[in-house]
Parts: C-alpha cells; sequence; structure tokens
C-alpha cells in the first residue's frame, strides 16, 4: 500500500527526485535531506509501513541486509570510522516521519555527532522480571 500524502511513499516510489544509492523491487535507499555527517543514507520501504511495528518478517530481513551492504560501501566509499544504525518508532523515540526508514549514518574518529543517553539500572531481579514479560509477549 502507498499512503498519498506520505513523502516517503513518493520519494520511494520516484514520484519526488532524490539522491539513491541503492535501488531494488520493493526499496529504495536515499541521502538524508538534513545529514548528521555526509553520506547519512535512509532506507525506504516502497510500500508504507508506519514504523517497525508494522512491517513484516520478510521486509525485516531484506532491511537488515540492505543496511550491510550500504554500510559496507559507506565503509569503503567515505573512509568512515564507524557507522550507526539508527531507527526510530514512534514520536517518543524521535520519529518525525511516519513511514518506516532506517537510518545509517557515517561516523568518524572524534566527530561531534552525537545519539547519547542516560543510563540507569535494574533493582535486584528486575532485569528478569523485564525479561520475562517480553518473552511471554513474543509468544
Ligand atoms: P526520523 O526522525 O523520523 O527518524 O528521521 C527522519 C529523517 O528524514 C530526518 O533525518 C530528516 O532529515 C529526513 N527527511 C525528512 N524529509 C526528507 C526529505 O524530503 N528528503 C530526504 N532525503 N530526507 C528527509
Ligand atoms: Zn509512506
Amino acid at each position: 500500500m502507498k499512503k498519498d500524502d506520505c513523502i516517503f511513499c513518493k520519494i520511494a516510489n520516484g514520484a519526488i527526485p532524490s539522491a539513491t544509492v541503492y535501488e531494488d523491487e520493493a526499496f529504495r535507499v536515499i541521502l538524508d535531506i538534513a545529514p548528521a555527517a555526509k553520506g547519512h543514507a535512509l532506507i525506504l520501504p516502497k510500500e508504507h509501513y508506519d514504523n517497525l511495528w508494522e512491517l513484516g518478517q520478510e521486509e525485516a530481513e531484506k532491511v537488515m541486509s540492505i543496511a550491510a551492504k550500504v554500510s559496507k560501501a559507506q565503509k569503503a566509499a567515505l573512509d568512515c570510522d564507524g557507522v550507526n544504525v539508527l531507527q526510530n518508532n514512534g514520536v517518543a523515540a524521535g520519529q518525525t516521519v511516519f513511514h518506516f526508514h532506517m537510518h545509517l549514518i557515517p561516523r568518524y574518529d572524534n566527530d561531534n555527532v552525537m545519539i547519547p543517553w542516560n543510563t540507569l539500572s535494574y533493582e535486584d531481579g528486575e532485569a528478569m522480571d523485564v525479561c520475562e514479560k517480553i518473552k511471554t509477549a513474543m509468544k
């Protein structure tokens, strides 16, 4: 399904031109318009999924395979020291465009890109409780 008012549907399907680094029948990988680093890429499915929760298993597997391919090319072409693979779901997670996309951000030693978080700690036994909750939800 494509969504009429979705900018990434239009870009992924070629209705709006983009700097495309990779394309196949189901995906397009473009350069982010406001990159954290030069070569910052976004993997877009051509079908509309709001987020990771809507993505099918088959598409999810393809996304990771494309991430591996493109990140290796970024490393070779840009001589970066690292790559962050980032994917935001929901406003709380910082998602601003509600068509699934995965970020591939080239990183350099001592660059100024920041993807920080404060760390928490678990009370005694809490990690196992949380672990069980997630495991149970997967059954
Ligand atoms: P999010 O915060 O949803 O994970 O990331 C959305 C990303 O899409 C941002 O990094 C933003 O710069 C990028 N973006 C938003 N609109 C456009 C656009 O029209 N073209 C391209 N190439 N990137 C876009
Ligand atoms: Zn869309």
